[in-house]
């Protein structure tokens, strides 16, 4: 039944991106020619992925080793070189925002630090810095090498805080841990602090989700992230679930769940910012994933060129070799058309859930006048409404691309991590 229904989807994915893109996209990632390098960029972001926790949970299916004391001063080098590498490559370019992801970043800290100074020495960084923390890995030291980093933004992993559902999901820490975290982050001077809450988990009902978000905003947490549980066939808790039939909560629950995140947050003066997350206040908005343009450093991470999508090698080793040799990491090149840039745009800001309409014709090109047609749909079938010169996703629109963009993630994702994954240069993947 999971096989029939992976490959329907799939087969839908292909089916909608054959008709928006087009056939002219091919939907390849290949090997970089030999020689190969980005063109020169004068403004862009900068993702630093940094692979290491102590424990592994069974749902992750982010790109990571288990920490390891011996692994860090190789890690810390490669790093830097590979900043070196993009610098050459792209030149001295405005960096208007960093988020460092993981793994998690705050197991090592001092080397995230000194990365950052490196950074800050070959880009002209003008934008905020974000890091991901994990609520056992929270505490005063922690808090005052972030601020020596200048880190302003901070999300922690708070996932719930039931000690029930923390255990299904296989997280192990308490709930008291993760609230003294967030509380010490809160009062830390952040500009803003994130927690993390999932949602859909097998067993949740809607009222622990709703004790979740009162718990995390009377500890201060400004912006709220909310993600269901994504069931990547590749992950422990892919296997899980199938060998083991566990039941997620059909779409209607999850729905219910959605409009209760919706409406509590509503009611308590967080505004939506996407589709999954709420923000409380004047402070600056977290997000990992709506940058238009970013590069990507650390092993398996992707980078968002300006006609070009690419993605490093997945392989710790692989990567500490090629970027200390003074070689690019790049393992897998998708070259995008301008339209299919455009529609990526489009795409992440369905996910912030207003679309500026005016800017249609500068980024899609010849494909705008489908974009809109689409955009029509929505309107139509009350998904949407229009705003001045934006279209903004009604609280149904939002559970529908939240829906959406699940099922892309899934499709594309799991296709394309589980070879990436399993081979250090897979010569090519198509999806
Ligand atoms: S969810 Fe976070 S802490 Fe858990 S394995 Fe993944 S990266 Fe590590």
């Amino acid at each position: 039944m999971n096989n029939l229904r992976n490959k329907l989807t799939d087969k839908m994915t292909r089916l909608i991106r054959r008709h928006l893109v087009g056939k002219d996209q091919e939907w390849t990632f290949e090997s970089p020619p030999p020689g190969w390098k980005p063109p020169r960029i004068k403004r862009t972001s900068l993702y630093l992925h940094v692979p290491f926790c102590y424990h592994f949970c069974p749902y992750c299916p982010y790109t990571k080793v288990p920490y390891d004391e011996k692994l860090i001063e190789p890690y810390i080098k490669a790093a830097i070189a590979e900043v070196d590498w993009w610098a050459e490559a792209i030149g001295p370019a405005e960096i208007t925002s960093i988020y460092i992801g993981g793994g998690t970043p705050t197991l090592v800290m001092s080397g995230v630090t000194e990365i950052l100074t490196h950074i800050c020495k070959r880009f002209n960084v003008t934008g905020n810095i974000c890091i991901e923390t994990n609520p056992v890995d929270v505490n005063d030291k922690i808090v005052q090498s972030m601020h020596e980093a200048n880190v302003s933004l901070v999300s922690l992993g708070v996932q719930s805080f039931d000690a029930d559902l923390l255990n299904t999901i296989g997280r192990r820490y308490e709930p008291i841990i993760a609230e003294q975290s967030l509380k010490l982050l809160v009062k830390s001077g952040f500009s803003s602090v994130n927690a993390d809450l999932m949602f859909a988990l097998p067993g949740q009902t809607t009222a622990s989700l709703i004790a979740d978000l009162q718990r995390a905003a009377s500890l201060g947490a400004d912006q709220i992230t909310t993600y269901p549980l994504f069931t990547f066939p590749y992950t422990a808790v892919g296997k899980f679930m199938q060998l083991n039939s566990v039941k997620m909560p059909k779409i209607r629950v999850r729905r219910a769940q959605y409009y209760a995140i919706y409406d509590w947050c509503m009611e308590h003066d967080f505004e939506r910012v996407s589709v999954w997350g709420f923000k409380h206040g004047r402070s600056p908005r977290y997000s990992s994933v709506t940058r238009d343009g970013y590069i990507g450093i650390g092993p398996g991470a992707g980078s968002h060129l300006p006609q070009d999508f690419v993605l490093n090698t997945f392989d710790l080793v692989s990567w500490t070799q090629a970027t200390t040799g003074g070689n690019t990491a790049v393992a897998l090149r998708m070259p995008l058309t301008k339209e299919t840039s455009g529609w990526w745009w489009l795409y992440w800001r369905l996910y912030d859930t207003r679309i500026p309409l005016n800017q249609l014709d500068a980024v899609l090109y010849r494909d705008a006048p489908k974009a809109r047609r689409w955009l029509r749909v929505l309107e139509r079938r009350g998904l949407a409404v229009r705003q001045d010169n934006f279209l903004e996703l009604t609280e149904s629109g939002s559970f529908w691309v939240h829906l959406l963009q699940n099922y892309f993630a899934l499709n594309y994702v799991n296709t394309l991590w589980t070879t990436a994954q399993g081979e250090s240069w897979p010569g090519m993947i198509s999806i």
